[in-house]
């Protein structure tokens, strides 16, 4: 899949040539999802578990053959001695190519290698083939050599980050289940002539399945698919706590001039820091008080809910029919606190984005690192994890700049008004009071002030968003 982003926030994308041109004749430069629940009929869910099955399947058949490879060369070099004989293992090694990955599973599913299964009635190939699209085959073994690309990668010292090892068989009830449909048309194609297309504004229509029913409103990325400004490159369908989502992933068009040089932007910077009780608490370097996203009362009760439903787990028998209800139930809890707080960031960072200039927020590992047991702190860890996120995409697309402070400046334990630094600041102290000048203000607007003031060490120190790193956020 190929998908481009541009490459700084003024908007000069890459060279017009490269980046794909709708049918209407716009630059598509820049990486969007669109995600949305999914209400199939009992025929289409049936088909769904069978193309994620198809894509484990798959992914499995790869790595097995590749596993199988590796063992029989590694024991045939050893059998070779060391040294004194310079001659390659017998059994020749295989291509991790996606290319001849796909071929290869072709050939074996449609009984035309020395390999494919011999059926009861003589007949050769995988029986089932012809019921699912054979997109998901092709789109498992693409998914297979990226995977094996990155374990050769790792091993050859080429890949940043902790060593990967050879990737793991996908066994079923332990991977989330989850297939990918590629849009198989060019963006220059009529929008009503794409394979993947919206057929009316609640049916998805999906080669092979027909109009899926979704839910949500659809009207924005319809717009856009009409006006020439968005493309689907793929559908990926994946379930969670029993609901089936798509992501629409693609290419859009630039945001419109107006909407990335907006000037009635706050000048000043503004710090935001991720409040214990609210979601974020946004303050300028003069000290003057922006905006205070709080959570929502449905947050409140869905959280309430969700220790309700741990419990209950709690108590159940391991392996009884009352443990699996009470499984669903607090996964069903977990995905609607998830959701209404991906709602609620939506909301704050499009607010702090069309409002403000600049803004400073912390080093996103901060998010990652800062591990609490207390339930609520780590969701809201999650969140400020999540709202880094959509910052950081939406001040590129509106050509907003991002700051992120080092994760070691201390915004919390400094004191806004005279600067002094304190050793100890207790997480459940809601209010900073300073010894040395006497300040007393609320713990999470003196942190968000401190981060508003917070100045980069050098030019390196402003990360502007990695727009690959956004995408794989946004995909993951
Ligand atoms: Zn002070």
């Amino acid at each position: 899949m190929c998908v481009t982003t541009h490459d700084n926030c003024e908007g000069v994308g890459p060279p017009a040539t490269q980046a794909p041109i709708s049918h209407t004749g716009q630059v598509l430069a820049r990486a969007v999802t669109f995600q949305f629940a999914l209400d199939p009929n009992a025929q289409q869910r049936i088909l769904f578990v069978k193309c994620a099955g198809a894509r484990r399947f798959t992914v499995n058949h790869h790595l097995a053959r590749v596993r199988a490879n590796l063992d029989t060369r590694s024991v045939e070099r050893e059998a070779l001695g060391e040294g004194e004989d310079p001659r390659e293992p017998s059994t020749p090694s295989l291509s991790w190519s996606t290319f001849s990955f796909i071929n290869e599973f072709n050939a074996w599913k449609n009984g035309e290698s020395a390999a494919s299964p011999v059926n009861e009635d003589g007949s050769r190939g995988l029986v089932w083939r012809h019921e699912l699209p054979s997109d998901v085959f092709e789109c498992a073994s693409v998914d297979a050599a990226r995977a094996l690309e990155n374990f050769a990668a790792s091993r050859r010292g080429e890949r940043s980050g902790a060593a990967v090892g050879f990737p793991r068989f996908q066994a079923k009830g332990k991977v989330t289940p989850s297939f990918r449909l590629r849009n198989r048309a060019t963006p220059a194609r009529s929008p009503s002539s794409q394979p993947i297309r919206f057929s009316d504004p609640s049916h998805l229509r999906l080669p092979k399945f027909g109009p899926v029913k979704l839910f949500g409103p659809t009207r924005q990325v319809r717009r856009m698919i009409d006006l020439g400004r968005f493309h689907i490159y793929s559908a990926t369908l994946t379930q969670r706590a029993g609901r089936w989502t798509v992501s629409l992933t693609g290419v859009a068009a630039e945001l419109h001039q107006a909407e990335r040089s907006r000037t009635h932007r706050h000048a000043v910077p503004v710090g935001v820091d991720r409040g214990i009780i609210s979601l974020c608490v946004a303050a300028d370097a003069n000290g003057v008080p922006f905006e205070r996203f709080e959570g929502v009362k449905t947050l409140k009760h869905a959280l309430r809910t969700l220790k309700a439903a741990n419990q209950t787990l709690a108590r159940t028998t391991p392996g009884s029919k009352g443990r699996q209800r009470a499984k669903a139930r607090l996964a069903k809890t977990h995905r609607k606190v998830v959701n209404i707080r991906r709602h609620l960031v939506h909301q704050a960072s499009r607010a702090l984005v069309d409002r403000c200039q600049v803004i400073v927020i912390e080093d996103l590992n901060v998010a990652g690192m800062v591990r609490n047991r207390h339930l609520s702190r780590s969701i809201s860890d999650a969140a400020m994890g999540e709202l880094s996120r959509q910052l950081l995409y939406k001040a590129r697309w509106h050509g907003v700049e991002v700051r992120v402070a080092d994760r070691w400046f201390p915004s919390s334990k400094t004191c806004s008004s005279c600067g002094v630094v304190r050793n100890e600041l207790d997480l459940s102290t809601r209010t900073y009071s300073c010894g040395v000048c006497g300040l007393v203000i609320d713990r999470d607007l003196n942190a968000a002030i401190n981060l508003a003031r917070w100045q980069p060490a050098g030019p390196s120190a402003v990360t502007l968003l990695d727009p690959t790193r956004a995408l794989l956020l946004s995909t993951a």
